[in-house]
């Protein structure tokens, strides 16, 4: 099923760095309504939870330390095609290979510390929304 939205998470460098803002105005700039939003911190298990689908994968630890080392923004997202639209706006996950214009090409750091995260289909979208947020039918 499409729903049209998609899930974000602002990650820590970019938060720590001031760029809350001018994330959000590229963001809506390219056409997204911000559905839900809020500041969290995570602890390492939560962080773990979430990206439990990476368990085996090598940056697993560093990405469960990164991502609980700071507060992060998650917002849940709503345009037409979102979950595709919003991967094109954030760019590769690697940002020495993400194109201009997008996000992580302008706010990236690293491979891991890579300002933004964005849902890869609209199943896990679901997944990862209900992962922050309650029931955000009538926002
Ligand atoms: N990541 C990493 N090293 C890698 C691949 C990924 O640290 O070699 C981190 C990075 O923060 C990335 C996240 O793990 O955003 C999830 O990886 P995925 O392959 O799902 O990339 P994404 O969907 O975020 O582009
Ligand atoms: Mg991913």
């Amino acid at each position: 099923m499409t729903t049209n939205r998609t899930f974000t998470m602002i990650k820590p460098d970019a938060v720590a760095d001031g760029n809350i803002g001018a994330i959000i105005a590229m963001i809506e700039e390219a056409g997204f309504r911000v559905v839900a939003m809020k500041k969290v911190l995570l602890t390492p298990s939560l962080a773990g939870k979430f990206y439990e689908v990476h368990a085996e994968r090598p940056f697993y630890n560093d990405l469960c330390a990164y991502m609980s080392s700071g507060p992060i923004v998650p917002m849940i997202l709503e345009k037409d095609n979102a979950v595709a639209d919003f991967r094109a706006l954030i760019g590769a996950t690697d940002p020495s290979k993400a194109e201009e214009g997008t996000i992580r090409k302008r706010f990236a750091k690293s491979m891991t510390a890579n300002a933004i995260h964005g849902s890869d289909s609209d199943e896990n979208a679901a997944i990862e929304g209900s992962f922050f947020f309650a029931s955000t039918e009538q926002y």
